[in-house]
């Protein structure tokens, strides 16, 4: 199989001096590039709005970070009939020529790292090596869908006496991308290079928290010698833009990651159709999570309270794969959160720019707010195991340090619902098969795990767990493209796994052609 092939981009390794350097160097260059203005692009030019967006850092709330436009619904339109004009020639250019150009993107992603994970540190917040990773995983896209595309360019053809007939695959024609600030490169990249691999035209609306981010890509993929109008960079409000964009009779494929209420409206809406339209629009939607790791009785706590940990609290929680149910099983419950709790107690805390920092701020205001109303309504039942203290951090950013709640039922709140926070809740169970029973009992399908030494108990979760990526001794997060194909099913997602070999043909039409011979 070609695709078994695939190298993913080595992760940079922080405990060495030099990337630590290159790392501070890179986040002063970036520092002196605060306060600029940042354009729409569309059909490759650059249009400036009267409304504008300041981009701020979520670690430090007074450092602001730039100005970005932001289009309006007719903007929108304009973006549409960009790509719409910029389709026919793009869609004829050799499938070899599209992946050549996204290699240049991935190699010039690769020549800016430091800087771009810089821009991520700074505009969402993320500590470095998580930053790093986000850069590292979108070179990773652009690679591997442009392998991917070269091996889907083979016609499948089947010939018989008589007859010849030859099976291959045709874009779409326009895709509207919409991402979330979370992983804001990498997911980004991940739907665009999809679309572009294979011969789609794109209008990208990036979430408002990370528009400068997905500026920096617009300008790869003109770098890169994409042509105009093929990929337009539309930052917008979603819901002034969002209804143009998926709505527009214009558009034939919606690739979106983000909330399950955004994505399920964006699922309605685009099954609207209007008399204008001449294709069912094809919708990809990853949505939330709420995922649990269970820990086996017989489990190796080391690594189940380190799997948990950072699985729980990287990113503060905001990765839509983090842990947020632990299921205890049977006796180990109380030495498992003893444990757990110490281990939580060392996270370093501090603002994402620095590099000790473990844990950092949450993106911004609202979503402070609401994982403070969570958190109100968890400690009116039962007060947490641990809250850290960061009162002090909190004046300068949006910090709000992990919670563990213990003694959590299933049917809680707190356990039903993305948070989308540091917050965890443990919950207890009698047996392995009571701890898949109550894992599986919410809306979502994402990513779970388990912790066990029981060949036995393992392969139940591996066969019985409800999730698109599922992980045994191990913690849940951190798939890699190719390595771990990522995405869910129920009210976690629609569509085919993002980085795997199937992802690509959500964004083609296959075709048929006999010849009678
Ligand atoms: P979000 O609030 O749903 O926003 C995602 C995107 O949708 C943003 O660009 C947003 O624009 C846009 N949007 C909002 N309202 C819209 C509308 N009415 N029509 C069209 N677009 C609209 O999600 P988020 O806060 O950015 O990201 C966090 C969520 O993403 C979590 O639920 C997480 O689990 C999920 N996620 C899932 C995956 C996965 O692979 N399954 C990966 C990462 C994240 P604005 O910024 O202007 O609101």
């Amino acid at each position: 199989e070609p695709y078994a092939e695939f190298e993913n981009e080595p992760l940079v390794d922080f405990t060495q001096d030099e990337s630590r350097e290159a790392m501070l160097a890179a986040l002063e260059e970036v520092r002196d590039q605060f306060g600029r203005e940042y354009a729409l692009v569309i059909n490759g030019r650059a249009i400036d709005t009267s409304k504008r967006l300041e981009s701020a850092n979520p670690s430090n709330k007074k450092e602001k970070l730039g100005h970005v436009s932001m289009a309006t619904p007719a903007q929108a339109t304009e973006a549409i009939d960009a790509a719409r004009n910029a389709f026919k020639a793009w869609s004829e250019t050799p499938a070899d020529r599209r992946a050549e150009l996204l290699e240049l993107v991935a190699a010039e992603m690769r020549m800016r790292r430091y800087e771009l994970a810089a821009w991520i540190v700074f505009e969402v917040g993320k500590p470095w090596a998580e930053a790093d990773g986000d850069v590292a995983e979108a070179i990773d896209f652009c690679r591997y869908y442009a392998q991917r595309v070269r091996a889907m360019d083979d016609p499948r053809a089947v010939n018989i006496p008589g007859e010849e007939n030859s099976y291959w695959y045709r874009p779409r024609g326009v895709a509207v991308v919409i991402s979330p600030w979370n992983f804001p490169l990498a997911i980004l990249t991940g739907m665009t290079t999809a679309a572009l691999a294979t011969g789609n035209t794109v209008v990208m609306k990036p979430a408002e928290q990370s528009s400068i981010i997905a500026f920096k890509l617009m300008q790869i993929f003109q770098n890169a010698g994409i042509p105009d109008g093929v990929v337009n960079y539309l930052p917008g409000v979603g819901e002034e833009v969002g209804p143009e964009l998926v709505g527009s009779p214009d558009v034939d494929l919606i690739a979106f990651t983000g909330s399950k209420d955004v994505g399920l409206a964006i699922n309605a809406t685009a099954a609207d159709t209007d008399d204008r339209q001449t294709s069912v629009k094809q919708v990809i939607a990853e949505m939330g999570g709420k995922n649990a790791i269970l820990i086996d009785e017989d489990a190796d706590l080391d690594e189940a309270v380190v799997g948990v940990m950072e699985s729980a609290f990287g990113y503060a929680g905001q990765k839509c794969s983090a842990c947020s149910r632990a299921i205890v099983i049977g006796d180990v419950y109380d030495a498992f959160i003893e444990r757990l709790v110490e281990a939580t107690k060392s996270l370093h805390i501090g603002p994402a720019e620095e590099s000790g920092t473990q844990v950092g701020p949450v993106i911004d205001k609202e979503a402070l707010a609401k994982i403070q109303s969570y958190i109100e309504f968890a400690d009116e039942i039962n007060e947490p195991t641990y809250r850290a203290d960061v009162k002090s951090l909190a004046k300068q950013g949006h910090f709000i340090g992990p919670h563990i709640y213990t003694e959590v039922a299933p049917e809680d709140r707190i356990a039903q619902e993305e948070i989308f926070g540091p917050v965890l809740a443990v919950i207890r169970a009698g047996d392995i098969d009571e701890a898949i029973e109550i894992a599986n009992n919410t809306k979502f399908a994402l990513t779970a795990g388990i912790f066990s030494r029981s060949p036995v108990n393992l392969r139940k979760a591996a066969s019985r767990l409800q999730a698109g990526n599922i992980y045994l001794n191990r913690g849940i997060t951190g798939a890699l493209v190719n390595r771990q194909p990522f995405g869910g099913y129920h009210m976690s997602g629609i569509g085919s796994k993002a980085g795997g070999p199937d992802y690509l043909l959500q964004f083609v039409v296959p075709v048929n052609v006999t010849e009678n011979t």
